[in-house]
């Protein structure tokens, strides 16, 4: 795109938004790298007086783990601007389904961090190969616990036979609240050779054991994320952009929460993906096409000094 093209998105969503909210990896960063540029434009869009807040469907990290890495990658932030799917599956259960019980997780420290700070009872963070064969007497040594009243599942690198075992017995009870985190189906890693599999590949494989469908999603495109954030934010729909490389979920999420839409190429839309919608816009991809777009975040930081 040319800078002209980017100077005028940059002037349009200056003027009509006084809140922005950012997608982190693929936006800010990729892994563990920030994205050049990116810094120095969301530093300017809060020195002018926006609103900014993050919001990442990553639920491996805690709201203080997340600060301390936006933070570390040159966006300095606060815990009330920032929130991921650790965060709002914690909050989803104490404020929402009010559960005085146990959480079994399928997930790792971030989520833990997170009940924990709310005072939830859980298990089943960390390894767990109890079972590791058909074996009947194997099995029964997937001990199952009484009083538990959810289970939630979000990016667990130690998914394992016999988590699947407990979190699918659990979930038997029709009682017992399945949440899920997010639907990501890989981890974005760029052009590695390697496809790692996401959240939402663990979330499939529990609701095939299960036989049931999450009862809620915390992550985006969701509602629950949307209504999270406006808890304790003041927002306009009609004056917040969600910035995002993602259709499926940061565009969609801001498409149906009345938000005004940027995506941006560095993630898992390409430039190639924005040349496309340039060319040509499917209807079939309507919910997913963005109002504008841009190359990169980092194009607008010549407009930024
Ligand atoms: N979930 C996991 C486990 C990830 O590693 C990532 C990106 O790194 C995401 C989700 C997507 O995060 P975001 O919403 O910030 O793009
Ligand atoms: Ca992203």
């Amino acid at each position: 795109m040319a800078n002209a093209k980017a100077k005028k998105v940059f002037n349009e969503l200056i003027a009509s938004c006084d809140t922005f909210l950012f997608d982190c990896d693929g936006v800010l960063w990729q892994g563990y790298n920030a994205i050049p540029g990116a810094a120095a434009v969301v530093n300017f869009l809060k020195k002018s007086g926006k609103q900014v807040i993050f919001v990442t469907n990553n639920s491996t990290k805690s709201r203080d783990k997340y600060v301390a890495k936006l933070s570390s990658l040159g966006f300095p932030s606060e815990r009330k601007n920032t929130f991921g799917t650790a965060y709002t599956s914690a909050k989803y259960l104490k404020d929402i389904a009010k559960i005085n019980g146990k959480v079994y997780v399928i997930g790792n420290e971030g989520i833990g961090e997170e009940l924990d700070n709310l005072g939830i009872e859980h298990l089943g963070i960390g390894p767990d190969d109890t079972s590791t064969s058909q074996d009947y007497d194997d099995i029964k040594r997937c001990e199952l616990q009484e009083n538990v009243e959810a289970v939630l599942v979000g990016f667990d690198g130690h998914i394992s036979f016999s988590k699947l075992i407990k979190a699918g017995s659990y979930l038997r009870d029709p009682n017992c609240i399945f949440v899920a985190t997010n639907d990501d189906s890989r981890v974005p890693l760029g052009d590695s050779d390697h496809i790692v599999p996401g959240t939402g590949a663990m979330v499939k494989s529990v609701c095939i054991v299960a036989g049931r469908e999450p009862d809620v999603w915390c992550g985006k495109p969701g509602k629950l994320m949307f209504e999270c954030i406006q808890k304790s934010h003041d927002i306009d729909p009609d004056q917040t952009v969600m910035v995002g490389d993602n259709m499926k979920t940061d565009i969609v999420f801001g498409k149906q929460n009345g938000l005004k839409t940027l995506l941006v190429g560095t993630g898992v839309a390409t430039e190639e993906t924005i040349k496309a919608i340039l060319q040509n816009s499917d209807p079939a991809l309507k919910e997913q096409t963005p109002d504008y777009v841009l190359p990169s975040l980092g194009d607008w930081a010549d407009f930024c000094s």
